[in-house]
């Protein structure tokens, strides 16, 4: 599996005692550490997303206003949660190139493998077309996609993002597009508050209640989720991978356990061998309690990586 990342996204950091931190990153990768002595990981760093494919998800104004308003010291608040510092702009053009490079690694005649994870911040599945948001700049995962359909010709891209959040930017970017269809459960009603109903008909939410436990998950995802992304025959799966919806996750109410996330790995790897030619990437969304973060992230590693 490659393991996609850049120093630029360590750097990043919106201000003491905010839940998205760089020790996120720091204690994933010690996860990535301890898994490379045990499963063939490829650490790769990531390359800047250039700008034409940033703007196949973004407006010319919010790039601009993010590159206006990037500080040369101190912080720039963009709204009461996202906040950015000198390094945050890099960092999410690397983050945002992170996935391109993912692409193009996974696709390369001779590659190693045909998974990759994005261990990058800051988040990205609340910056919408034309608005950062909720720790989000860029939209990574909708940039991605935006890119296999246009260089890859990839005709029926899944989007699954299981984060605790709707991600209310990719359906913002997504929603009637005919190449890609998002799969997204969330706690509703929860900060954005948005997903309920759902704006396309790509677009498919399962909002879940406050206190949604392991048994239910999992049922849902065998009875609606998994045969609705079957159905839809993907030709490549991204996941929007945050781990916030764990129990132990202070920002939010469901109550996911550790093996869920190698459960949900399991799964999609398992649809992505049967349907895209192994091909899926994964990447960095929330999950802000550091223990459960990274025993949450290393299950679905080793959901991805056990054969
Ligand atoms: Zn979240």
């Amino acid at each position: 599996m490659y393991v996609i990342t850049h120093p630029h996204c360590l750097a990043h950091e919106m201000g003491h005692a905010h839940p998205e931190s760089p020790d996120r990153l720091k204690v994933i990768q010690q996860v990535i550490t301890q898994l490379s002595e045990q499963y063939p990981l490829q650490p790769l760093n990531a390359t800047q997303a250039p700008l034409k494919a940033i703007k196949r998800a973004h407006s010319d104004h919010l790039i601009e206003q993010l590159t206006a308003h990037a500080p040369t010291e101190g912080y720039y608040s963009i709204d009461a949660d996202t906040t950015m510092n000198p390094a945050s702009l890099n960092a999410a053009r690397y983050a945002a190139g992170s996935g391109l490079l993912a692409l193009q690694m996974i696709h390369q005649k001779q590659t190693i493998s045909h998974t990759a994870f994005c261990a990058v911040r800051p988040p990205g599945h609340h910056a919408e077309h034309d608005r950062a948001m909720g720790f989000c700049l860029l939209n990574h995962i909708a940039i991605c996609a935006l890119a296999a359909a246009t260089d890859y010709h990839k005709k029926r891209i899944a989007i699954v993002d299981f984060d605790v959040h709707h991600g209310n930017g990719t359906e913002d970017i997504v929603a009637d597009h005919s190449a890609i269809a998002l799969f997204s459960t969330f706690q509703h009603p929860l900060y954005p508050g948005t997903g309920v109903p759902a704006s396309a008909d790509n677009i498919h939410n399962y909002p879940l209640s406050a206190g949604t436990n392991s048994h239910q998950i999992q049922q849902l995802w065998q009875q609606r989720l998994l045969p609705d992304i079957k159905a839809y025959q993907p030709d490549l799966i991204l996941v929007s991978a945050g781990f916030d919806a764990h129990k132990d996750d202070p920002l939010a109410g469901l109550n996911f356990e550790d093996d869920d996330y190698y459960f949900f790995a399991r799964e999609l790897k398992s649809l992505a061998d049967e349907l895209c030619e192994r091909k899926l990437i994964a990447f960095l969304e929330g999950g802000y309690e550091l223990n459960a973060l990274s025993r949450s992230v290393k299950r679905f590693m080793q959901g991805l990586l056990d054969d």
